[in-house]
């Protein structure tokens, strides 16, 4: 079942989220302050799988809180979708900026909330898997290690977050872009060629294994399964 986190200082939008979200299945957590907020969705045993983070709060404002937020390990991937009373352009921009996945604009529809909570719970835990293995490969998540042919690769952080990300998206051709928004984050601006070093060297790592990731020109990577 999907923990929700719900920042929001005004008293009636925070019942009704939690209301409506509890109808829906979900477990709701309520904190008013942005204070509260940060302390419940940096909770190890209760993590949060998406957090509804309103703007404007007392004290650290919602921008301020989703920029903490990206900086910790814990919630740098957990769904963040802003609420904003401000419909100004340069507000969206800025929401997204710190580091949102999706924001709503206040007066908004819960049914149209619920909608953009459940794509983006759907493309978050879409094939999560603890282990991976075929032929010749096997990825342990949980313990961050990866083997081929049985033998042990040292990867880095960002070598072995792309390697996942192919793996989940087995079947698909993710983009270059795609790639970069979910294994470097949407923050990231950087030199798009960064990623082509990373592929690079994750090849050469994996050795026997590397042909496993096949570049789709104009697009992106792919991962295959390697068969013996
Ligand atoms: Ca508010």
């Amino acid at each position: 079942m999907h923990r929700i986190l719900i920042i929001e200082d005004e008293a009636d939008i925070a019942e009704n989220l939690r209301y409506n979200l509890k109808r829906e299945g979900y477990l709701p957590d309520v904190a008013e302050s942005g204070e509260l907020g940060l302390k419940l969705a940096l909770d190890e045993n209760k993590p949060p799988s998406l957090i509804l983070l309103d703007v404007m709060l007392p004290g650290m404002s919602g921008f301020e809180l989703c920029r903490r937020l990206r900086r910790e390990p814990l919630t740098e991937k957990t769904p963040i979708i802003m609420m904003t009373a401000k419909a100004a352009e340069k507000d969206k921009i800025a929401g997204l900026e710190t580091g949102a996945d999706d924001y709503v604009t206040k007066p908004f529809a819960v049914r149209e909330l619920l909608a953009r909570i459940r794509a983006l719970l759907r493309r978050t835990t879409e094939r999560s898997f603890e282990v991976y293995e075929d032929d010749r490969i096997r990825i342990d998540v949980g313990e961050m290690r990866v083997f081929c042919d049985r033998k042990k690769i040292e990867l880095t952080r960002k070598e072995f977050a792309l390697l996942v990300y192919l793996v989940k998206n087995t079947g698909r051709v993710p983009g270059r872009q795609q790639i970069l928004d979910n294994v470097w984050g949407y923050s990231y601006y950087g030199d798009s060629r960064t990623l082509d070093v990373h592929i690079r060297r994750l090849r050469q790592k994996l050795g026997s294994g590397g042909d496993c990731i096949e570049t789709v020109v104009g697009i992106g990577y792919r991962f295959i399964p390697c068969k013996s």
